[in-house]
C-alpha cells in the first residue's frame, strides 16, 4: 500500500505512541484529582502544554487542549463575543467545512473573500470591506475574521500575517485555522499576531481525536463546554491524558525536523510532477504558488477524479479528490469552483498529499499509475 493523502490523517510517530502507552495502562489516574497517583499525569499535561506553546511561540497559558480541528474552529467562532450576538464574520470561499458551516449557524451577517486563481486571498479585498463597513457605521470591534493559514485541498498558504494587520487597524479579531499547517511549516503566532489559531493532532503524527486552540491573552471568547474546571474552565470534561501527551511529542518531533521534512518531501513532489510533465499529461496543478510542501492537487483534463481514486485504489494507492466531505458528496469541491478550474478540467482533480515518510520512487509508480488509468 502506498499511502499519500497525508492531508487527511497522518500516521502516529512511534515516540509519541511510546510516550502515550504509560498513561493508558498504568498511570491512568485523572490529572484533575489531587492525590499522588495522578501527579504526573497533572505534571505531563503541564509539561505537553509549555511543549506545544514553544513550538508556536505562544505562552503556555494560551494553549487550551480540545477533541480536534473541527472542535477548534467551532469554538472560535460560535463564541467569539457572544454578548454580541449575529456580529458580523468575514471568511474566505475556500474555508474547511468546520469553519464555512459554523460561520453560517453563528451569524446571518456572513461575508465572503474570494481567492484568486490561484487559490490566494488578497487582502486589498479585507480592506475594502472593512471601509465598506466603516461607511455603514458598523461596529468594527465585533467583527470576525477567519481565514485559513494553509488550504486542505490545494495546499495555499495565505498571507495571514497582512490579513490580520488588516483587520486588527479596525479593531477586529483575527481567527486562523492552521490545521494543515502546524507541524509542517514555521509558525510564529507573535509575527503571525494572530487571535486564536486552530490545530489537529493527526495532522503532524499525532493520535486522532485531540487537538488544540491558542487564544491569545485578552481575545474575548466565552466557555465552549460547560462543566468542572479542566482548561480554566473554558472547555471542561476530563482531559485525556495520553492523547494530549502524544499530540505534544509529535509535534516537537515534526517541528525540530521540519527544515528536512520539507526538502525532502519537496524532492518526492517534483519527481512526481517531472513525471506527468515528461509523460505529457494535460494537466492543470491548482494553488501551487506558495503552497504547504507535498501538497499536489492536479486537475487533468476529461478526467475523472472519482474513477482515477477507485483505480488507484485497486492498485494500492491512496489518494483523495479533495476533502473528505467532497469525497462523499462526489461533486466538483467548493475550493475547485472557488478558484475557476475550467469545466473540462475540474472534474478531473486529485489531491496527492506525501509524507515524511513516501519516497521519490512511490512518487514514479504512481505518476506511471495514473499515466497508465489516463
Ligand atoms: N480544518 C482543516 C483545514 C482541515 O483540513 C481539517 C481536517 O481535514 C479540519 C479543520 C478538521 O480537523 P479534525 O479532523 O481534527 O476535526
Amino acid at each position: 500500500m502506498i499511502y499519500v493523502d497525508n492531508a487527511a490523517t497522518t500516521k502516529l510517530d512511534s515516540k509519541a505512541f511510546e510516550k502515550m502507552k504509560p498513561f493508558l495502562l498504568e498511570e491512568y489516574g485523572n490529572a484533575s484529582q489531587p492525590y499522588s497517583f495522578s501527579r504526573n499525569a497533572r505534571k505531563v499535561l503541564k509539561e505537553a502544554r509549555r511543549t506545544i506553546a514553544n513550538c508556536i511561540n505562544a505562552e503556555e497559558e494560551e494553549i487550551y487542549f480540545t477533541s480536534g480541528g473541527t472542535e477548534s474552529n467551532n469554538w472560535a467562532i460560535k463564541c467569539f463575543d457572544v454578548n454580541c450576538r449575529n456580529n458580523q464574520i468575514i471568511t474566505s470561499k475556500i474555508e474547511h467545512h468546520s469553519v464555512l458551516n459554523t460561520c453560517k449557524v453563528a451569524t446571518e451577517n456572513l461575508k465572503f473573500l474570494n481567492p484568486d486563481s490561484n487559490g490566494v486571498i488578497n487582502p486589498t479585498e479585507l480592506k475594502e470591506l472593512f471601509e465598506d463597513n466603516k461607511n455603514q457605521k458598523a461596529k468594527l470591534e465585533n467583527i470576525l475574521v477567519s481565514v485559513m493559514l494553509a488550504n486542505n485541498e490545494i495546499g495555499t498558504i495565505q498571507p495571514i500575517k497582512e490579513l490580520a494587520e488588516l483587520a486588527h487597524s479596525y479593531g477586529a479579531c483575527f481567527h486562523t485555522d492552521a490545521v494543515q499547517a502546524v507541524g509542517h511549516i514555521k509558525i510564529d503566532v507573535k509575527e503571525l499576531n494572530v487571535d486564536m489559531l486552530s490545530a489537529s493532532a493527526h495532522k503532524f503524527n499525532g493520535p486522532k481525536g485531540v487537538g488544540f486552540l491558542y487564544i491569545k491573552k485578552g481575545t474575548s471568547l466565552s466557555q465552549l463546554i460547560i462543566g468542572g474546571s479542566q482548561e480554566k474552565g473554558m472547555r471542561a470534561g476530563t482531559q485525556n491524558v495520553s492523547a494530549i501527551v502524544g499530540m505534544a511529542v509529535a509535534l516537537k518531533e515534526n517541528c525540530e525536523n521540519i527544515d528536512a521534512n520539507s526538502k525532502h518531501i519537496t524532492e518526492v513532489e517534483n519527481a512526481f510532477i517531472d513525471k506527468i510533465t515528461e509523460n505529457k499529461l494535460d494537466f492543470i496543478r491548482n494553488g501551487y504558488i506558495n503552497h504547504l510542501p507535498g501538497n499536489v492537487n492536479i486537475s487533468i483534463r476529461n478526467g475523472n477524479g472519482e474513477m482515477l481514486l477507485h483505480r488507484l485504489d485497486l492498485m494500492g494507492i491512496c489518494v483523495s479528490t479533495g476533502s473528505a466531505c467532497d469525497n462523499v458528496n462526489n461533486q466538483v469541491s467548493h475550493v475547485i469552483k472557488a478558484i475557476g478550474v475550467p469545466s473540462d478540467y475540474a472534474e478531473g482533480t486529485i489531491r496527492i498529499s506525501f509524507g515524511k515518510e513516501n519516497t521519490v520512487e512511490e512518487a514514479i509508480f504512481i505518476a506511471d499509475s495514473i499515466m497508465k488509468i489516463v
